[in-house]
């Protein structure tokens, strides 16, 4: 892999910048959808047919699962939230991978520079 340059390396950080931006409502954890009977004998789906699903957001709070239920008029909204939550995690971990680089990039100038100027030093006695 090509090392990048700390101009390319701001320029990619400037993008993620404006997605952040851009953010809108989010919500945190992971949406299952389990199929549940309704409780009718004559209905299909007590003979095995998933018929019913609710919609149950999940997430981990001091290592214990907490489940919220959502309401089926809220579905599509939270579904939403939740990907704008993924993207934005996305977008905050890239921001950091990229930053970590700009570091590492500072510290190798910084003992190029200082190379430089050593070499520089002895230049003259030789
Ligand atoms: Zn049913």
């Amino acid at each position: 892999m090509k090392t990048k340059t700390t101009q390319e390396l701001e320029a990619q950080r400037a993008v993620l910048l404006r997605q952040l931006r851009l953010a809108g409502p989010m919500i945190e954890g992971s949406i299952a959808m389990p199929s549940r009977k309704c409780g009718s004998a004559s209905c299909e789906c007590a003979h095995g047919v998933t018929k019913h699903r609710a919609m149950i957001l999940c997430k981990k709070v001091n290592g214990r699962s907490v489940a919220t239920y959502v309401p089926k008029d809220l579905w599509e909204q939270v579904q939403e939230w939740n990907r704008e939550h993924k993207r934005l995690k996305k977008v905050l971990k890239e921001m950091s991978a990229i930053n970590e680089q700009i570091i590492r990039l500072h510290v190798q100038d910084k003992r190029h520079d200082r190379d430089v100027r050593r070499s520089l030093k002895v230049l003259p006695e030789v």
